[in-house]
């Protein structure tokens, strides 16, 4: 059994929807999850934002657009009279259920519950047309058997039990379909898994039933070894490391979603990154293989703001770098990269919405200075300390360019180096060029 994972631009129209129809069926009882079409769980999102601040009218323009948009959906995708007035039907509870939120108590369950309509619509429309085509799938509900802990964690031995019992109830289905993203919460409300989630809803489906694959099918040929928008000629990656895979994830390859990772590492099911425009290309596939000798990709990670703190204290002292952290964790605020010397630290962190109560906390213990406008710059592979020459050829790539801190030997897998805003594209082409051509 596999789990094939489309996200929303695959399933964003009649026309691509079809066709995954094409490719899903070609392979007997695996299961298929499904996003919400693309644009949607954003439109979704626009409506509670109106309904919070209590703009009904703004709420409903929002809803009436994206409802005009599905009642055509139906038109194109559906062909016989009976499956189109039940997908219709099923449509309109849809928008009426959404409606029923549209009042003054708008609470963050109502937003829960709105957010889940547009993963429950893909597969109500997908169902009807496998149907129509002859094809017997069955719906396996999400929020039947994906349940979250109260600490927000999957609760993976209740969803394995329970969708195992699910899968067994149906003998004869040659495929189940269900949705991504959606659960429900250790008190049993309609929740989800953040955005982006359905990778995450692929990977836990595949982790509890042992799958032999994930698929993960978008609309580029696997991951590539750099930023495609930024520099020419760069090539699918064919195989990575789970460990590999996350760090990319994570630096901004935005094919995979980093939550990902973790359940298909744990359990040692390989990923498979595929695409719908050309399912005959092999992707790239991420499992825990050896180590390979090679330098995989480049991914860039902007936005970051470099801190750093020196103290003449810090010398020969202990207790100061935990202060330094402890700040950052008051104000729950996460690190991504570090660089000590004996008398001062430098760390980055992305999200800056408390960089002025960092930095003032952090002027008890040092002088601190802040660069702006950074980007972290990873490279990813087989960096394990004892091969030689690797930290080399990637430092000297950028060679012509300012870098402010690099971080080496924190895995067995990156080297990070941080580079001004301005750098960045100049950074990436010299690392392709330097590693990979
Ligand atoms: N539909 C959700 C989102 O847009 C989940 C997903 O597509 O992975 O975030
Ligand atoms: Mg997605």
């Amino acid at each position: 059994m596999k789990v094939l994972k489309f996200g929303g631009t695959s399933v964003g129209t009649p026309d691509r929807i079809k066709h995954v129809a094409g490719l899903i069926r070609r392979e007997s009882r695996n299961v298929v999850v499904l996003s919400a079409m693309s644009g949607t769980t954003n439109s979704l999102v626009e409506i509670s934002e109106y309904l919070y601040k209590g703009n009904i009218p703004g709420a409903q323009e929002t809803l009436n657009l994206l409802e005009a948009k599905y009642i055509r959906v139906v038109r194109e995708l559906l062909s016989t009279e009976a499956t189109r007035a039940e997908a219709m039907a099923a449509i309109e509870r849809t928008f009426a259920l959404i409606r029923y939120f549209f009042n003054d108590n708008f609470n963050v369950d109502g937003e829960k519950e709105i957010l889940a309509q547009g993963e429950l619509m893909s597969t109500a429309l997908m169902l009807a047309y496998l149907r129509e085509q002859g094809v017997k799938a069955v719906i396996v509900p999400a929020l039947d058997y994906m349940r979250t802990l109260e600490s927000g964690e999957p609760d993976m031995n209740y969803i394995g039990a329970t969708l195992r019992r699910l899968i067994d109830l149906e003998p004869e289905a040659e495929l189940f379909i269900t949705q991504g993203y959606i659960c429900r919460n250790a008190h049993g409300g309609v929740d989800n898994l953040k955005r982006g989630g359905s990778d995450y809803t692929a990977s836990i489906i595949g982790a509890v039933l042992g799958c032999e694959e994930i698929q993960i099918w978008t609309d580029i040929d696997g991951m590539h070894n750099n930023d495609p928008r930024f520099v020419e000629g760069t090539r699918p990656v064919s195989s990575l490391h789970f460990e590999e895979a996350a760090e990319l994830a994570y630096f901004g390859a935005k094919i995979l979603h980093p939550s990902c990772v973790l359940p298909a590492k744990l359990h040692n099911i390989p990923v498979r990154l595929l695409n719908t425009l050309q399912p005959e290309a092999p992707g790239t596939l991420i499992y825990n293989m050896a180590p390979d000798g090679s330098l995989k990709a480049v991914a860039a990670k902007d936005n970051i703001t470099a801190i750093k703190v020196k103290s003449g204290r810090m010398l020969l002292a202990y207790g100061f770098l935990h202060k330094v952290f402890e700040t950052f964790e008051n104000h729950r605020t996460s690190i991504d990269m570090i660089a000590t010397s004996e008398v001062g630290v430098t760390l980055t962190i992305d999200d800056d919405s408390r960089l002025a109560a960092i930095v003032d906390d952090l002027k008890r213990f040092g002088t601190v200075t802040v660069d702006r406008d950074m980007v972290i710059i990873c490279v990813v592979g087989d960096l394990e300390w004892h091969n030689t020459g690797f930290e080399a050829r990637a430092i000297g790539a950028l060679a012509d360019i300012p870098v402010r801190m690099i971080s080496y030997g924190g895995s067995n897998y990156n080297i990070s180096m941080l580079v001004r805003k301005e750098d960045k594209i100049k950074a990436l082409r010299s690392l392709s060029e330097h590693l990979f051509n």
